[in-house]
């Protein structure tokens, strides 16, 4: 059991956040000196724009091209047909193990804890995902799952995020899957302590403490400039739990070698290690961020040779029923 909820002072700050989040391209473009002019947007709705307004403080005003900026902004480019990029890239809809649980890699599974974020990434490879037909609600039913199945050691928290779900209802998770005696580890995906670092506050954790299992969070960060003083002052607050890193490489954004090693220096400060650095999945709606694999090779290359070993994340893909990330090389 997960002893004594505790209510610190701060505690509530990041879900005014969550809740002021810019949805309207207009007011993001005022906000940063911008106009209609400086960029071509697409008329869609489907998957609009959210973006908090702290990440949206790291962005150089006047700058159409802010790599912060381009991680967020829904342009024209999304609405181009492009061949091989498609809705479902990773062939997720085949790795269903019930409502809410992925199966893709033997002793793991992943939760779809929820199919909400504090940010939507134009990239995302689950930009499409049926989120509604897989709710988990306050039962959290695919979690059975996991119980009757003994060679599950691992639960992966993601989604959408699974931090902007409430302290109280995330402890009700964990608290499930920590009854089933066979799960060690528990991992979370989340962008939010970087889009809004308040969400790193002392109750989380210790929601992170209190638990029998060992927490990994790998966070999603793609550019130097995502983590400030303030990212990095606020994860300290998360203690000793693991936090490893996961990039996209991403054409316009971070596809240079200087932006690359420039961020894994920043995370290194900020104590998270650059773990992962992925070919950018062939979704519909993000053709205009592919970069070519010979080229996230030769910029590989380059950051192997300019950083120590531990600074250099794998440079992976990943591949539908592959049993694990398939490292790239030549
Ligand atoms: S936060 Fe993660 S799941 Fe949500 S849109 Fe961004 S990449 Fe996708």
């Amino acid at each position: 059991m997960i002893p004594a909820k505790t209510q610190p002072t701060n505690d509530e700050a990041w879900r005014d956040e969550l809740r002021d989040v810019i949805t309207d391209v207009d007011d993001l473009l005022t906000v940063l000196a911008l106009t209609r002019d400086d960029v071509e947007l697409t008329s869609s709705r489907e998957f609009p724009l959210r973006v908090p307004r702290s990440f949206v403080g790291r962005m150089r005003r006047g700058d159409p091209q802010d790599p912060l900026l381009r991680q967020v902004l829904p342009l024209r480019a999304e609405d181009d047909e492009t061949p091989d990029f498609v809705l479902d890239p990773l062939e997720e809809a085949d790795a269903i193990a019930a409502r809410g649980v992925l199966q893709k890699y033997q002793g793991r599974v992943l939760i779809i804890a929820t199919g909400a974020c504090a940010v939507h990434c134009r990239y995302c490879f689950r930009r499409h995902f049926p989120y509604d037909a897989h709710r988990q609600g306050s039962r959290f039913p695919g979690i059975d799952v996991i119980a009757d199945d003994p060679s599950i050691s691992e639960v992966i928290l993601s989604g959408g995020d699974p931090l902007v779900l409430t302290d109280a209802h995330l402890e009700r998770l964990i608290e499930r899957i920590q009854a089933i005696p066979h799960v060690k580890r528990l991992r979370l995906h989340t962008r939010v302590p970087v889009v809004i670092p308040s969400r790193a506050t002392e109750t989380l954790a210790r929601i992170f403490d209190a638990t029998r299992l060992s927490v990994v969070v790998v966070l999603h960060t793609n550019h130097s400039n995502e983590i400030d003083a303030n990212v990095a002052q606020r994860l300290k607050i998360l203690g000793t739990v693991p936090l490893f890193n996961q990039s996209v490489l991403l054409r316009g954004i971070n596809d240079d070698a200087k932006a690359l090693i420039d961020l894994s220096e920043t995370l290194f400060e900020a104590r998270i290690i650059p773990y992962y650095l992925h070919l950018p999945d062939r979704v519909a709606g993000a053709a205009h961020f592919d970069v070519p694999v010979e080229r996230a090779i030769a910029l590989h290359r380059e950051i192997s040779a300019a950083l120590p070993g531990y600074l250099v994340p794998r440079l992976v893909r990943e591949t539908p029923g592959a049993d694990g990330k398939s490292p790239v090389s030549i």
